[in-house]
């Protein structure tokens, strides 16, 4: 089976883990500070701190922009589920807006109009966060005019992303927004195993965000209630989490980025191989906005159903039968069950439903070779012929 998305790994990254499990750290320790330090500065922000994966840093940054019960977020229902599930973690409700249909990331001419209601209504959403779809960047610049007029916290879920660009510079580079959070899941763009990096620019985010990474604990005396009671003492001032990232997973992050760059444009020329050969087919390619570089986490066409006379579950299951392992991003995340109890309903979010019947993601990870791709590709031919 040609899989969707897979690790790259040599055996320089396996001697970087190596070296650290001979060193005297193995969970969080200087390697996770110069992975940090790797990614911020890649990615030109202020602040780069290291967790155990997405999920918790999408959590970690709802909490440090103080969201909580009564608050509402908003995100795409075109994104993983972690991108809303973030607000239930702290106690607040979820809300989404609709998709554009070219780039299939949150519109925000559909944000601008939800936006005039909530208003109207009183009930602006305290954080909106954007994903990245496939490693396009939203358009930030009007995303963060509307944070400015709306006063609402905008965060990149950019785990699609790194190593895309907008409007010249790197993604995670946090210029048009509060907070931007990467993974390192063995699919993304580069990999940890499991892991994250939560960016931003605000010196007012950072002693908070690292002591909710570590159970709300502060050793800074300069952050405690009262007085500190000698070398021993920590203070508990919050309620945090154990969201560390181990220095041997760091090891093997600081060994990847090397390797980044490269990454990202072997992925973008095999979606230029695909853009190419699947012109004369009846599929959509992803359109790419001129302000952007994708990173390429994914090659993802939408079918012609009315041309095919195929279900997309019917090519699905035919690309599967012949090894190619096809996949669907994503579920629309308002049509989960768990939404669902919370009141969303099919029809609520059209666009973002309608582009959900047609998708289809084909395989494209950096090692994949020109055979494997020409296989994808004449498979997929003779099925929809
Ligand atoms: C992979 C992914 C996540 C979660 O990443 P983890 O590191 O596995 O927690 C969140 N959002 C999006 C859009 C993703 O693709």
């Amino acid at each position: 089976m040609i899989p969707y998305g897979h690790q790259s790994i040599t055996q320089d990254d396996i001697d970087a883990v190596i070296e650290v499990m001979r060193s005297d750290w193995l969970t969080q320790g200087p390697a996770v500070e110069r992975f940090e330090q790797a990614i911020a500065e890649y990615c030109g922000a202020s602040h780069a701190v290291a967790v155990s994966n997405a999920t918790a840093g999408l959590h970690l940054a709802c909490r440090a922009l103080g969201l909580g019960a009564g608050d509402v977020l908003w995100t795409t229902p075109i994104t993983f589920v972690a991108s809303a599930n973030c607000a239930r973690f702290c106690g607040a409700d979820v809300d989404f807006v609709d998709i554009d249909p070219r780039t299939y990331n949150l519109s925000p001419a559909a944000l601008e109009a939800k936006l005039e209601q909530a208003e109207a209504s009183g009930r602006l959403p305290k954080i909106v966060i954007v994903t990245h779809f496939a490693g396009q960047s939203c358009d930030m610049q009007a995303l963060g005019q509307l944070a400015q007029r709306y006063g609402f916290a905008l965060v990149e879920d950019a785990a699609h992303a790194l190593g895309g660009r907008y409007r010249g510079t790197a993604i995670g580079s946090c210029r048009y927004s509060d907070v931007t959070v990467f993974s390192f899941h063995p699919v993304k763009s580069i990999t940890t195993g499991e892991g994250g990096m939560v960016l931003f620019n605000s010196d007012d985010l950072n002693p908070p965000l690292r002591e909710l990474r570590s159970h709300g604990i502060t050793r800074d005396p300069a952050r405690m209630d009262g007085s500190c009671e000698g070398d021993w003492y920590y203070q508990q001032t919050d309620l945090g989490c154990n969201y560390r990232l181990s220095d041997l997973q760091a090891g093997l992050g600081l060994s990847q980025m090397r390797r980044l760059d490269e990454f990202v444009s072997r992925r973008a020329q095999l979606a230029a191989g695909y853009d190419a050969a699947l012109a004369d087919l009846p599929v959509r390619r992803p359109w790419q906005e001129p302000m952007t570089g994708s990173a390429w986490h994914l090659y993802v066409i939408r079918l012609q159903l009315d041309l095919i006379g195929m279900s997309r579950g019917a090519v699905f299951a035919a690309l599967r039968k012949s090894g190619i392992g096809v996949n669907v991003h994503y579920i629309p995340v308002h049509l989960q069950p768990y939404y669902q109890r919370l009141g969303f309903r099919v029809g609520d979010f059209p666009v973002a439903e309608a582009y959900y019947a047609e998708a289809l993601t084909l395989p494209l990870y950096p090692d994949m070779t020109e055979a494997q791709q020409v296989r994808v590709i004449e498979c997929l031919r003779e099925i929809l012929q």
